[in-house]
């Protein structure tokens, strides 16, 4: 890294899922406890950090495209420094700097805390550095493992991630994670306590604790009983800690367990992100999802039993290979069915390397795959809206976001169903991020609702459970 008066500058682009984005605090918390400045401005960047995400359509393509801009700045200023990162940097390596000889840097997934000194050993080589770890086993050296002992740069101050569990045991057809990001392996929860309670002392409220697959975490430290439900008791019980969300379970592995302690620990939003990706037990058979569709709806209906007020969202995926007309309607049904708040629907899109990318002799055409997502859309926005409208009149607690982007007028806050909600910043404007209200909603659509600022809330509000647990 360059050395001078100024501050060297840092541009930093994330691709991807809340994985991706959470590794970008901690690349900027460790760039800037090195004494570089972040910036959003391309002229004045010293430094060009991608985090790339293979798992988004078209991802290589993004990523040789943005490097291709980058090699006439490149010659321009040869002290600009380029660095890769993120989950395609770990699947392809050395690849990287053989198609764009102008990147100074790639690392993975496993040695995020390593960028700054992977900067200076490319400026004081003056070559390419290539370092990619295989695991977040942390070595002798301690180069790899999990980042949270990593430096970071929160966008909001209330709120934050915490990584329990890295890799992916499993092997959906059309996901390619398993194989970039390696065997599940689960931080102790005494570990992840620890962090839970550094967060708090930073002023911290909320966290989501993030993983592939959530409800597997600590398979890998015993089999005796799901561990996950013991994290989510004992995060919950953090003092200081209002709010835990957790992103995502599969369905296959949601235990009574879990579900009890959604229930009975009031930390623990009252939000289910369960991804369905098809109705149809044929194609479900072929992605090796690991359940039906009737033992997802037993899952489902098993949660909403024992959790009041509980929102669920899903992930669904249109045109998978050979996905015929009857597949898609059975989709279409157990959506209906499932009467979610809000779903993320996608268009199926072959990810090198993966098994669904070796079915080409099955993809459905793309206008057959355009008109099932038409359909499909307004089946999730009916839902979404009948499920919204029920809650306008009624009193939400939100966790205040800030102004809304659009207008600074109104302000953003999220319900413990994960919500949306804008409203009117009260008059005075004392409103802070991340202080805790109470709105009464007065409008609902499919994506947001809107309210009127009631008061500040102090405490947790309770909510009353049902008795009835998953059996
Ligand atoms: S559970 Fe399936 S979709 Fe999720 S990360 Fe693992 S392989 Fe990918």
């Amino acid at each position: 890294m360059a050395g001078a008066e100024m501050a060297t500058k840092f541009l930093l682009r994330t691709f991807g899922c809340q994985m991706n984005e959470h590794d970008s605090e901690r690349i900027a918390g460790v760039l800037s406890s090195r004494g570089m400045e972040q910036t959003g401005d391309l002229e004045s960047a010293d430094v060009v950090v991608f985090n790339t995400c293979c798992i988004r359509e078209n991802a290589d393509n993004k990523l040789y495209g943005n490097l291709g801009v980058l090699k006439s700045l490149k010659q321009s200023r040869p002290g600009l420094q380029i660095a890769v990162g993120g989950c395609l940097a770990q699947k392809d390596r050395e690849l990287i700097v053989t198609r764009a000889p102008h990147v100074d840097v790639v690392f993975g997934t496993h040695n995020v805390g390593r960028v700054a000194d992977l900067l200076d050993m490319a400026m004081s080589g003056g070559g390419n550095v290539v370092e990619v770890l295989d695991s977040a086993d942390p070595g002798e050296d301690g180069s790899a493992g999990f980042a949270h002992a990593l430096p970071a740069i929160r966008e909001n101050a209330h709120s934050s991630w915490v990584t329990i569990q890295v890799g992916c045991d499993n092997s959906c057809a059309f996901c390619i994670v398993p194989s970039v990001r390696g065997k599940e392996v689960s931080r102790p929860v005494d570990e992840v306590v620890g962090e839970v309670s550094t967060l708090v002392a930073q002023g911290v409220t909320e966290v989501t604790l993030l993983g592939q697959n959530v409800n597997s975490y600590g398979r890998d430290i015993t089999r005796r009983r799901p561990l996950f439900a013991d994290l989510l008791a004992r995060v919950g019980a953090v003092p200081g800690i209002r709010r835990v969300r957790f992103t995502s379970p599969h369905p296959k592995d949601l235990r009574p367990e879990v579900i009890e302690a959604m229930a009975t620990v009031p930390q623990v939003c009252e939000h289910l992100h369960l991804p369905l990706q098809s109705g149809s037990d044929r194609v479900l058979a072929v992605m090796h999802r690991g359940y039906t569709a009737q033992r997802y709806m037993e899952r489902l209906a098993a949660a909403r039993a024992a959790v009041d007020d509980l929102a669920v969202t899903t992930d669904i995926i249109v045109g998978f290979p050979g996905e015929t007309d009857e597949d898609f309607e059975r989709t279409l049904e157990v959506v209906a069915e499932a009467a979610y708040d809000s779903a993320y629907t996608f268009v199926f899109s072959p990810r090198a390397g993966t098994e669904a990318a070796s079915m080409s002799d099955r993809f459905v055409p793309d206008e057959v795959v355009a008109e099932r997502f038409d359909r499909l859309k307004v089946v999730v926005e009916r839902s979404a809206l009948l499920r919204h409208e029920a809650r306008v009149g009624r009193i939400e607690e939100i966790l205040v976001e800030g102004p809304s982007k659009r207008d600074p007028a109104m302000l953003t806050g999220r319900t413990r169903q994960n919500k949306l909600v804008h409203c009117p910043m009260p008059a005075g404007g004392e409103v802070q991020p991340g202080n805790y209200g109470e709105v009464r909603v007065d409008r609902a659509s499919p994506h947001f609702l809107r309210g009127e600022w009631v008061s500040p809330t102090s405490r947790p509000r309770r909510r009353t459970r049902l008795a009835v647990l998953a059996g």
